[in-house]
């Protein structure tokens, strides 16, 4: 018998860095969920040579660093295949995070060594629970297509976003995962921002789960997978009684970026205008004033300062007011990896 699959936690790693890109904030869909918020992101597609402005500002082809291209959906920008053939030249290593309708042709456009991963998203393990979430005959195009990457020799992911309507299914990802041949699997744990947050004073639906059945159901789901394997990553979220707590804001480098030049460190922070850096006149400048950079240095006891302030809902008290569980950096991973008898 193989050892069985054992859930770490990842670390953050010294001069780990990560650029998200928006390229645009338009999007073919319109999931119930969708974070993206164009009156804080703004509307505009990056033109080429502005892509190319940006990628340079951010590029140390001495250091690794991983480039996550995103939306709205990325694909529907028309030179997205020069992008990534751009920054794969400043020897970054490019994701594209898309919903799987792949505009543009994108995989007779670029190579599977040109593109490092091509990360799909997908909410259900079937119609019936993707499609109200994400739109009616999403699975169906999603599915397809992530078949044709995989038959085309592109590394695919996948996300998952976990939450209350879609947690009880998530066990069935790892049968559908192995089947359509992806080998990584993100699970996400849905954020109380944009029309998730709009929704819920409605009380219309609750979104967000409880954490004893994300501890019940996760690791036991990503375990599972790990045994098909597939290699897991899932946010850690509720930090172990011995973990240390830090914030990537300050020991790991991240850029969230979007179309008006806004650059942020945290994404929690993403819905305010708190950036700590902006791009103007294709320079990266930092911004003064109270912004998420001030509030990264402070030591709660629920762990994650932003988490506090921003989603206070997370977080339950024992009766003498100690937080019962410390919510740990949402960028802090936990990875399972996959197991081979
Ligand atoms: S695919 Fe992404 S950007 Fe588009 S609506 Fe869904 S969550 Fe929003
Ligand atoms: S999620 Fe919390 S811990 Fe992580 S970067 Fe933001 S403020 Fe820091």
């Amino acid at each position: 018998m193989s050892n069985g699959p054992i859930a770490r936690t990842v670390g953050f790693q010294p001069g780990e860095r990560n650029v998200f890109l928006h390229l645009l904030t338009a999007c073919n869909l319109a999931c119930r969920h969708c974070y993206i918020n164009p009156t804080q992101h703004g509307t505009a597609t990056l033109p080429l040579a502005t892509v190319l402005q940006w990628l340079k500002l951010f590029a140390r082809p001495e250091r690794q660093t991983n480039l996550i291209l995103l939306g709205g959906e990325p694909t529907l920008h028309p030179e997205l295949a020069a992008i990534i053939k751009a920054a794969k030249s400043m020897r970054y290593s490019v994701t594209v995070d898309t919903n799987g309708y792949l505009f543009n042709d994108l995989l007779a456009k670029v190579t599977p060594q040109e593109l490092d991963y091509l990360s799909f998203s997908l909410d259900g393990p079937d119609v019936a629970v993707n499609d109200p979430i994400r739109g009616q005959g999403v699975f169906a195009v999603c599915t397809d297509n992530i078949r044709k990457a995989v038959a085309g020799g592109f590394a695919t992911s996948l996300i998952y976003t976990v939450s209350s309507l879609n947690i009880k299914h998530l066990h069935r990802m790892p049968a559908l995962l192995a089947d359509l041949g992806v080998r990584r699997f993100f699970i996400q744990v849905i954020g109380l921002r944009g029309n998730p947050a709009i929704t819920k004073p409605a009380a219309t639906i609750n979104w967000q789960v409880e954490p004893e059945q994300w501890l019940a159901v996760v690791p036991r789901v990503a375990e599972e997978a790990a045994r098909m394997g597939i290699h897991v990553i899932y946010p850690k979220v509720y930090l172990d009684h011995d973990e240390p707590f830090q914030c990537a804001g300050i020991v790991a480098e991240n850029f969230f970026i979007f179309p008006n030049g806004r650059v942020y460190q945290c994404p929690l922070c993403e819905d305010h205008p708190i950036h700590s850096y902006c791009i103007e006149d294709n320079q990266l400048l930092h911004r003064d004033g109270l912004n998420e950079d001030r509030f990264f240095p402070l030591n709660i006891a629920e762990g994650c300062v932003m988490n506090r302030l921003l989603q206070p809902d997370n977080i339950s008290y024992h009766p003498d007011g100690t937080p019962i569980h410390r919510i740990s950096c949402c960028l802090l991973k936990q990875e399972v990896k996959p197991v081979h008898s």
